[in-house]
């Protein structure tokens, strides 16, 4: 938790988040005393212009969900600090916390768990403009309607129950919620990641066109880096609760820097059958966030880890322009 980390600003971030830390208590015996702390978000910092999709992958438990959520105050975090257009989030209580939360929504990976089973699809739409005091009930309906033309669904659809709709409408559903109330950031929690490969393009085209035309801001959460590539326009790669590296989609992919996120690409199928690439299999499974590993977080899995790299936490920093790495010894891999 000790790390100061400091990451370039973009100019005029829309989302600033500073040494966000979010650890769980573990209680137990009769008194529920608290025994032990999860640590699945420490010391995570980044920020995202508007208009722009910050990629955020890494494996299943990383951390990566608990820091949107941690920005959207779905979960309280321990520490750290969120700003969105220049207000401290963590601060904000009452009707001032409703407002920002309409600017701020939520896309579930599995959108029929928000969704009312008993509820047609555009009733649920217009919930939220309800919830938030938005237009007359005409003026709703209509809103309604718009949102499920912008996400290529037609107005008979609102009539109908989530059960009726297949995984890519449910979809289209829960990003038509979002549009609804004018959101201008939207944490995507792995949007596509149970859906077919072919249907997952068409949501993840449909975010693009979206983004175009609202000018939205994503934080997009991914365990598959070939959707975060073709989403993002940087990534930052978790592991453990910490971001490892964090720079532009283009450095990223043609330069990985962290032996973490290399070993990530290396198991990325090529669709070109003549090339080939080593697939870099890591040792071990992720260690478990009650107990991380001292010094830097990865050395037991690390294909190129020495003995001081058990010892001493590395910090990120800059090792090209915007390109952040938190490895002792990353310049090997500079081009
Ligand atoms: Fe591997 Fe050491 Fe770099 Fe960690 S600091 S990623 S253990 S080389």
């Amino acid at each position: 938790m000790n790390n100061s980390i400091n990451f370039p600003t973009p100019i005029n971030p829309l989302i600033d988040v500073k040494n966000l830390v979010k650890y769980f208590p573990v209680k137990t015996g009769l008194f529920q005393r608290t025994s032990a702390w999860v640590q699945a978000v420490d010391n995570v910092s980044f920020s995202v212009s508007a208009g722009e999709t910050l990629g955020l992958v890494g494996e299943s438990g990383c951390g990566k969900t608990t820091v949107g959520r941690s920005i959207l105050r779905l979960i309280e975090p321990t520490s750290g600090s969120v700003s969105y257009n220049g207000k401290d989030v963590l601060k904000l209580r009452g009707n001032e916390l409703k407002h920002i939360r309409r600017d701020m929504q939520l896309i579930f990976q599995d959108p029929y768990s928000s969704l009312d089973p008993r509820v047609p699809i555009g009733e649920s739409i217009i919930e939220g403009l309800i919830i938030h005091k938005i237009g007359s009930p005409k003026e709703r309906n209509e809103i309604m309607i718009e949102t499920l033309k912008k996400v290529g669904l037609e107005y008979y659809h609102a009539r109908r129950y989530p059960h009726e709709f297949s995984g890519g409408q449910r979809q289209r559903i829960g990003i038509a919620r979002a549009l609804a109330l004018k959101a201008k950031f939207i944490v995507c929690d792995e949007p596509v990641s149970a859906l077919d490969v072919s249907i997952q393009s068409q949501v993840l085209n449909i975010l693009k066109e979206l983004q175009k035309e609202f000018n939205l801001t994503y934080l997009f959460i991914a365990h598959n880096l070939s959707v975060v590539e073709h989403i993002s326009d940087r990534v930052a790669v978790m592991y453990l609760g910490k971001i490892v590296e964090i720079t532009s989609r283009a450095d990223l992919y043609q330069m990985p820097l962290h032996p973490y996120t290399i070993a990530l690409m290396s198991a990325i199928p090529i669709a070109d059958p003549h090339l080939k690439r080593e697939r870099i299999l890591l040792k071990g499974d992720v260690p478990s966030p009650l107990n991380p590993p001292k010094g830097c977080r990865f050395h037991p899995r690390c294909p190129i880890a020495k003995d001081n790299c058990s010892v001493e936490e590395p910090v990120l920093r800059e090792l090209s322009s915007d390109h952040q790495v938190s490895c002792h010894y990353a310049e090997q891999f500079l081009k």
